[in-house]
């Protein structure tokens, strides 16, 4: 799904992605699942065989840590909170994909 954000051209036009199960491609609306502990799981399915690609997975911790990011200032130390926020996106993923 590497064409995701080259197939952009700007305005409010539908992002496509060519779906990894059927090959066929499909337009990304995005839709959202909640989950308890305030987990919220952003993700779209293939418009033709109808597989479910989750794109990201946050919790309260990262929702507050991305709120964090946009007020700090040192580089590094945004970095470091970046690099936190998809390592603990990532483990969320894998759990919801794991049916928690
Ligand atoms: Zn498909």
């Amino acid at each position: 799904m590497n064409q995701l954000q080259e197939n952009r051209s700007g305005g409010n036009e539908p992002m496509e992605a060519t779906c990894d199960n059927c090959g066929d491609l499909t337009r990304i609306k995005y839709q959202r699942n909640e989950y308890p502990r305030g987990l919220q799981e952003t993700y779209f399915k293939c418009e033709s065989c109808d597989k479910k690609f989750s794109c990201f997975v946050t919790d309260g911790k990262v929702r507050k840590m991305q709120k964090d990011i946009r007020k700090e200032k040192d580089t590094l130390v945004r970095y470091n909170m970046q690099t936190e926020i998809s390592t603990r996106m990532k483990e969320l993923k894998r759990k919801v994909n794991r049916g928690i």
